[in-house]
C-alpha cells in the first residue's frame, strides 16, 4: 500500500504541476467563447461527467465494503483521467474563470489524496468524508462550465 501511495502522489503531483505550470492566462483572447472553444469544453465536460457517474457509483461501494485495493485503484486511475481532464477544460475557459476553477481542481486533488491515504489506513469514514468533499467540489467546479446556451451569437 505505501508504494501504491507513493506512486499515486507522484502521478497526481505532475498532473497538478502540469495544471499550475500551463495556467497563463492568454491576455489576448476576447473575454467570450468562440464556438470552437464551447465544443471542446463541452467535449471535456462530457468525459467529466462520465469520470463523475463512475465515481458516483463505484467509489461508495468499494468505501462501504472496505475495498481498499479498489478504491486505490481507482482513485489513481479513473480519477487521475478525471484530474488530467479537468484540467483540459481549465485550460479553455476565459481567463478570468481559470483561477477558480484551478483552484477547485486543487481541492479535488487534495481531497482524493485524502481518499488514498483514507484507504492506507482502512479508514473508512475519512474515506467517505473526503470522497464527499472531492464531489463537491468537482461540483462547483461544472458550475463554472459554460453551457451551449451561452454561447455568443456571431
Ligand atoms: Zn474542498
Amino acid at each position: 500500500m505505501k508504494r501504491y501511495r507513493s506512486i499515486l502522489a507522484c502521478l497526481l503531483a505532475f498532473v497538478m504541476a502540469f495544471i499550475v505550470g500551463c495556467g497563463s492566462p492568454q491576455v489576448k483572447e476576447p473575454p467570450t467563447y468562440s464556438d470552437a472553444q464551447l465544443q471542446q469544453i463541452q467535449k471535456y465536460e462530457s468525459d467529466i461527467l462520465g469520470l463523475r457517474d463512475r465515481m458516483t457509483t463505484e467509489l461508495p461501494a468499494y468505501i462501504n465494503t472496505s475495498k481498499w485495493v479498489e478504491v486505490d485503484n481507482f482513485v489513481h486511475g479513473p480519477l487521475g483521467t478525471l484530474l488530467q481532464e479537468m484540467n483540459y477544460l481549465t485550460k479553455n475557459l476565459l481567463p478570468n474563470d481559470q483561477p477558480p476553477a484551478r483552484k477547485l481542481s486543487r481541492e479535488v486533488f487534495e481531497h482524493l489524496l485524502q481518499v488514498g491515504e483514507a484507504a492506507e489506513k482502512a479508514d473508512r469514514s475519512l474515506a467517505a468524508s473526503s470522497y464527499q468533499a472531492a464531489l463537491e467540489d468537482l461540483d462547483a467546479f461544472l458550475n463554472l462550465v459554460p453551457q451551449a446556451s451561452q454561447a455568443p451569437k456571431a
